[in-house]
């Protein structure tokens, strides 16, 4: 597809700019790195008209509708060999609350889930925490299983084999390996990007004490699953102490990935924020205006992929997302916390169903595999394809839609 491309520059010509960037962008095609670098920083004023530009390019993609998936969070694993600083869900052995779920548990929760409509298991865990803790290495070897990633595919098969559930793992660090394996046992996975940005990495940042948060090394694994046709989730996420250059480039990489392989299922636009007890406890949020930037410069350089934003995370005005251009409000559980964010509650599904159709859209239930994925993930296993036959409507979307 060809580019839209302008000469602009940065500063205080901005004001002048946007206007005219906005006005070529009814062409319908993508972005280029200027133009969003530019956009990404116009001023308030612009934002109506940028806004207005994304949500007419979410209409060109997936006219009058917004999908969600219905899903159990199930955190795997709380412990972790990383320390990011904007973390809440890490533990170290011994914390308050450090605890790796039983086979017995997953079960029990997947099950209550299947009682609910829910049609996705969503794994959440920390990063290889056995390189870090003996303790975890005895809690494997007391459960049967090498390593977290060898429990994680037992589990996912285990969901996967004893309920409805399509499981989507989130485990970190994947290597070609591991991601073939995963593949057997779930329809996609994810691995957020979160910024390409190397000082994160520094003394004091987001990302000190984080070895997997090598932007190069999270890349690779992206790649990896591009390599194999494995449909993926990614992102970014805002307020880390990135700049809004550095949120064009991440996105930038995402979308040279997917021009690459084609495999890059969902974006997601995820804000910081700010929690007691974390080492960024002091760190100011992004702001309203921040975040829709960032959404609406998300679906003008991707205008063919879907984005995703969180509800819980953007209360009480979530609803505005849709009119920066996502087609997605990610998972929610209507039996499990956000295990990541447990202080921001999720939307009632009701609530959400009302405001959406509010903003002009049909609120619909999707897999955790996105539609036009569904035929890559039906060639993996024979028990994957038989199940995702048996959870997948004519249109891609939840058979059992609610
Ligand atoms: S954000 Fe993920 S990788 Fe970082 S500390 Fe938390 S669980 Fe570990």
């Amino acid at each position: 597809m060809p580019l839209i491309t302008t000469n602009a520059a940065l500063g205080s010509e901005h004001d002048h700019q946007c206007g005219s960037l906005l006005a070529e962008l009814t062409l319908g095609s993508p972005i280029a790195r200027d133009a969003a670098l530019s956009l990404i920083r116009c001023p308030d004023e612009d934002l109506p008209e940028l806004l207005a530009a994304a949500r007419a390019a979410k209409e060109r993609f997936k006219p009058g509708v917004a999908t969600y998936s219905r899903k159990v969070f199930l955190p795997l694993t709380n412990l972790c060999r990383d320390y990011c600083g904007y973390c809440t869900f890490r533990r170290d052995p011994g914390d308050p609350g450090a605890h790796t779920m039983t086979p017995d548990e997953v079960l029990a929760v997947a099950r209550a889930g299947e009682k609910l409509g829910c049609t996705e298991a969503l794994f959440s865990l920390g990063d290889k925490p056995e390189l870090l803790f003996s303790e975890m290495r005895e809690t494997l070897r007391h459960l049967g299983y090498k390593s977290t990633l060898h429990y994680l595919e037992a589990m996912c098969e285990l969901v996967l084999r004893e309920t409805s559930l399509l499981p989507h793992p989130n485990p970190g660090l994947l290597s070609a390996e591991w991601i073939e394996r995963l593949a057997a046992v779930s329809p996609s996975m994810g691995l957020m990007l979160e910024t390409t940005n190397h000082a994160l990495l520094r003394p004091g940042a987001a990302h000190d004490k984080a070895p997997d948060k090598v932007p190069a090394k999270r890349l690779r694994t992206i790649e990896e699953a591009g390599k194999r046709r494995v449909p993926f989730t990614t992102g970014l996420l805002i307020g880390i102490g990135e700049t809004p250059e550095d949120r064009v480039d991440t996105l930038l990489a995402i979308r040279d990935l997917h021009d690459r392989y084609g495999h890059i299922q969902e974006v997601i636009v995820q804000n910081f924020r700010v929690k007691p007890a974390i080492p960024m406890a002091e760190w100011p949020e992004p702001s309203r205006g921040d975040m829709l930037r960032a959404v609406a410069v998300a679906r003008l350089l991707l205008p063919g992929v879907n984005i995703q934003a969180p509800p819980n995370l953007n209360a009480p005005y979530y609803e505005e997302l849709l009119d920066a251009g996502i087609n997605d409000w990610g998972g929610i559980s209507p039996l499990t916390p956000d295990y990541i964010n447990p202080e921001k509650p999720w939307p009632h599904l009701e609530q959400l169903r009302l405001r959406t159709e509010a903003k002009g859209f049909q609120l619909r239930q999707r897999l955790p595999v996105y539609p036009e994925f569904v035929s890559a993930a039906m060639s993996r296993s024979g028990l994957l394809s038989e199940k995702l036959l048996a959870a997948v409507d004519p249109q891609g979307l939840a058979r059992r839609s609610a």
